[in-house]
């Protein structure tokens, strides 16, 4: 039996969350969201640090975040529930003073673009985080604005709202085959029905390179495992510390509650879809955090509230949205490579914007397009973490 549905979303976290509330406040809520687990945000967006920054490198993450962030701070109002935005700040560390010196555009682009960003000594660094390893430090950025917040109740705000507006959410059940004719999905599959729609979107999170494989379509995406280790209570650091990364090593820690939470990334791990927590990486993880972070020596670890999950990177590091050329009602909406959580808003917006104008127009999506993988002109993000 055939079911049709204007919009098909894949995937029920918080981006594809984002997009079927922002299509449902513009009046398109014929749409079913597909989501293969039994439970809705229960993939990366329920694993991520749930930091949100404005200091990117890129003009257009740059842009992402400012439209984002400004959502989260008034995200109980326009859409209910809450985002828990605690803007503590990101404070980025640098030991390098060639690196330090090239940084410096990247400062002034921030600025230029309104992002409230200043560049301490080492000594006001200090300040953040007690007892902090500045001995070798060159140069810090920290901006005020930035901070976490709580990606779980975001995406159940944005699904409880678009389903009060008529949008329909079915869980257990994966999208596991696509009908493709005349440039156009025509049908999308799952075990029971097929949905026979005029859009399909790919908000598949660390899958969504392998959603679009069901279709015979490249979308270079791969999932790669991220640790978060978790910390015993620890009172000694403040609640309020800013997100702080050690730019020379990317480790990278902020408070939960009284917990802190540790994050460096292994780049030499295959990509996988694992999300067991690799406990051979945490000798390297600790060496880093206690050279930095010495205060750190006095904390105990707990196993039990440490987890990993996946980012979905693409090989520039920034997202993929947008129609797929070559099958025009397909949009993708992933390959966020670690900020998913922070562009979720204005991911949604545009999505929408792209479905029902035609193309995205509130922020510039160009070198988002997946055209640029052909025509190699990749600029890609540096302040990935
Ligand atoms: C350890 C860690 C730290 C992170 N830190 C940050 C951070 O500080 N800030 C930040 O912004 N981001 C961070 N991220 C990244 C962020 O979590 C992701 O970019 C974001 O959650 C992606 O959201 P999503 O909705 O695209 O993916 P997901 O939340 O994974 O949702 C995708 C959904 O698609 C479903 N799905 C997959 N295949 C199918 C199918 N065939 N049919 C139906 N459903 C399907 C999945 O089950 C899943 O529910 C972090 C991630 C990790 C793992």
């Amino acid at each position: 039996m055939a079911e049709h549905a204007q919009v098909v979303i894949i995937g029920a976290g918080i981006v594809g969350a984002s997009i079927a509330y922002h299509l449902a406040a513009r009046g398109c809520a014929d749409v079913v969201i597909l989501e293969k687990e039994s439970v809705e945000v229960s993939g990366s967006t329920a694993r991520s640090a749930a930091g949100v920054r404005h200091q990117f490198s890129s003009r257009t993450n740059i842009l992402l975040s400012k439209y984002s962030i400004e959502r989260f701070r008034h995200f109980s109002t326009e859409v209910g529930g809450h985002a828990e935005l605690h803007q503590y700040g990101y404070l980025f560390l640098f030991n390098d003073a060639q690196k330090w010196h090239a940084y410096q555009p990247t400062i002034a682009l921030q600025r230029e673009l309104g992002v409230n960003v200043a560049t301490l000594d080492p000594t006001e660094a200090a300040s953040f985080i007690p007892e902090l390893n500045i001995s070798d430090l060159v140069g810090a950025t920290f901006c005020p604005d930035d901070g976490f917040v709580d990606p779980h109740g975001i995406a159940m705000g944005y699904l409880a709202r678009a389903r009060e507006l008529g949008v329909r959410l079915l869980r257990a059940t994966p999208a596991t085959g696509f009908e493709i004719a005349n440039g156009k999905v025509q049908a999308v599959s799952t075990p029971e029905q097929r949905w026979t729609c005029d859009v399909v979107v790919n908000a598949a999170g660390p899958y969504a390179g392998e959603v679009a494989a069901l279709a015979q379509l490249d979308v270079p995406i791969k999932p790669y495992r991220r640790n978060i280790y978790v910390t015993e209570p620890f009172p000694a650091l403040p609640r309020t510390i800013p997100l702080t990364i050690d730019m020379a090593t990317g480790a990278y820690i902020r408070k939960e509650n009284e917990n802190v939470l540790l994050g460096l990334s292994r780049k030499d791990e295959p990509a996988s879809h694992s999300t067991s927590v690799d406990w051979d990486w945490l000798d390297t993880v600790l060496e880093a955090m206690l050279n930095r972070f010495p205060i750190l020596e006095r904390a105990g670890l707990s196993e039990r509230q440490s987890w990993a999950g996946s980012y979905e990177i693409t090989p520039d590091h920034l997202p993929i949205l947008g129609r797929m050329p070559a099958v025009s009602n397909w949009v993708n909406a992933a390959g966020f490579s670690g900020h998913g959580v922070m562009h979720a808003p204005a991911t949604g917006l545009l999505i929408a914007e792209e479905i029902l104008d035609g193309q995205a127009h509130s922020i510039d999506i160009s070198e988002l397009r997946i055209e640029r993988f052909k025509h190699g002109n990749l600029h890609a993000e540096q302040n990935v973490i």
